[in-house]
């Protein structure tokens, strides 16, 4: 029987099978969490690259506008604007623009020294722009298209504008002047946080070059800030036209998922960026979620197993004890037949034994015609040794009897036995008299020499008398009983004889 083996192969199991089906929890949450964060980071990257491209139709709508009434008064201008004749018609085309289109905050003209000969924003003071960079561009290019500045101080309202601005040349490609076009910063920046980006998100409007021109989270230092070194940017000016990346913003150190849309028409950019943390709000939830379904699933599942790991390892105690009360129970029945078998005081066979041994060799005997002997032996004069010397000794005298029987008795062969008080016998297989007598006579010569003091016998010394007989079963006898009848006769002869002595008994 091998149970607490093969209980301990089925408890590793359990925990292996637990240990699995806890890494797989685990495991398939961590593959679904960084899977719904991919999926999350891509569904936030396209939006925002939606709204910059919204934004940026916007942007372009805007420039458009002012390219149009800018170019407008500049040809007006071109073709006999001047004087106060032509500046007045030139006014009244850029206030009615201006109030039919209502996305232009104001539009200004300047001669060829700065000084305004139309402004649409009432105001008393005699303005002037040739310090201003825009003016400078204008004086020293011949471009003819639409020129987006910087943020620039308003000088007539003093609010952040970005100016667009048109070079004004005569036929013959001399500098006359700028005509000018105002768009409010602050507008701009409070439609981009009219957005509501969630998580604080930022909209940019750049230039290609790096100028800021609007942001919805805006500070004055926003406007002097060049972003040109903005990877975003350097990727629009390799031909990147949109896109999404997530980047850390060189303006406030924010890490942010950027959506970009680089117009193809004007040299500007606009940007939605959503910080990442709280991008990826929305998933840290479901991920916490998840998370905790997990642990929740691990934690039944661990409980569960140690729940049964518990119960199975019980068993398997029960097992063992069980196994352990079987085995003390089978050498209890050993020791207890063996009792049964044996004389307690000396440890020769009793006299149950004794009679199943001699039945035995009885049948044998008879079917095989083999002869065997009995050899009845009896201590000489034991009751007065007991009452000279005590039970006690009377008890060492009679094992050191039993040890003498035994030196002379062939293992397996012979059976010696106690027949009962300090009455032995000795039974030998295969011998005929002759050889059983000669067994009996050593017998008695050992007890002799044991010189077992003994004063009131008159051999002065322990001594046995011994009653043999010896024949076939059938032949010679034909039951046991006469056979013990026999030897006890013998014995007896041997004992009126004078003791200690061997005498050989007939049937
Ligand atoms: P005999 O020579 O004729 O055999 O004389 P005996 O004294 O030996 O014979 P008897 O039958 O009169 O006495 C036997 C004595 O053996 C009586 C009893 O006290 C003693 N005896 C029997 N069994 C035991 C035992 O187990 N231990 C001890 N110490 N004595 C025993
Ligand atoms: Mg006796
Ligand atoms: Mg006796």
């Amino acid at each position: 029987m091998d149970l607490p083996s093969k209980s301990s192969h089925t408890q590793s199991m359990l925990v292996f099978v637990v240990v699995f089906v806890c890494a797989v929890l685990v495991g398939s949450t961590a593959l679904h969490v960084r899977w719904d964060k991919t999926q999350a980071a891509i569904q936030n990257a396209e939006s925002t690259q939606t709204l910059a491209t919204a934004l940026n139709s916007q942007a372009e709508s805007k420039i458009r506008i002012a390219e149009t009434i800018l170019t407008a008064l500049a040809t007006k201008h071109r073709l006999g604007g001047h004087g106060d004749a032509g500046a007045r018609e030139l006014s009244k085309i850029a206030t009615a623009h201006l109030q039919k289109l209502g996305e232009l905050d104001g539009l200004f003209m300047s001669d060829a020294n700065g000084d305004y000969f139309l402004t649409t924003n009432a105001t008393e003071k005699a303005l002037n722009n040739r310090e201003r960079a825009y003016f400078l561009y204008h004086q020293a290019n011949r471009d003819p298209g639409i020129h987006i500045g910087q943020p620039v101080r308003s000088m007539t309202t003093g609010d952040w504008v970005i100016t667009l601005s048109v070079g004004l040349y005569s036929q013959t490609n001399e500098f006359q002047g700028v005509a000018l076009a105002t768009l409010n910063v602050d507008r701009f920046a409070a439609f981009y946080r009219s957005l509501a980006i969630a998580g604080g998100g930022v909209v940019v409007l750049a230039k290609r070059d790096g100028t800021i021109l609007a942001r919805s989270q805006t500070d004055a230092d926003t406007y002097l800030t060049n972003i040109s070194e903005s990877p975003l940017l350097k990727m629009a000016n390799q031909g990147v036209t949109e896109g999404s990346v997530t980047l850390t913003s060189i303006v406030d150190g924010v890490r942010r998922i950027y959506g970009f849309d680089a117009s193809e028409k004007y040299p500007v950019i606009v940007a939605v960026a959503m910080p990442e943390i709280s991008a990826l709000a929305a998933w840290k939830q479901r991920a916490l979620t998840m998370w905790s379904f997990a642990l929740i699933a691990t934690l039944i599942v661990v409980t569960m197993g140690a729940l049964v790991l518990r119960g199975m390892r019980r068993q398997s105690n029960m097992a063992a004890e069980l196994h352990a009360a079987h085995l003390s129970l089978s050498t209890a029945n050993k020791t207890l037949e063996a009792l049964a078998s044996e004389d307690g005081l000396t440890g020769l066979a009793n006299r149950r034994h004794m009679d199943e041994w001699l039945d035995k060799l009885f049948r044998q005997s008879l079917t095989e015609r083999m002869s065997f002997a009995l050899l009845l032996i009896d201590v000489d004069y034991f009751k007065l040794y007991n009452d000279k010397y005590g039970h006690l000794l009377g008890d060492k005298a009679l094992i050191e009897v039993g040890r003498a029987m035994k030196a002379h008795s062939r293992k397996c062969f012979d059976l010696a036995a106690r027949y009962g008080g300090e009455e032995m016998a000795l039974i030998l297989s295969n011998l005929n008299a002759e050889q059983a007598f000669c067994v009996a006579e050593k017998v008695r010569a050992s007890v002799e020499q044991l010189s077992i003091e003994h004063h009131q016998s008159p051999h002065r010394g322990l001594t046995v008398s011994i009653g043999v007989v010896a024949g076939t079963a059938g032949e010679d006898f034909s039951d046991v009983e006469q056979v013990v009848r026999a030897a006890d006769q013998a014995l007896y002869a041997a004992k009126r004889q004078g003791r200690n002595r061997v005498l050989l008994g007939s049937f």
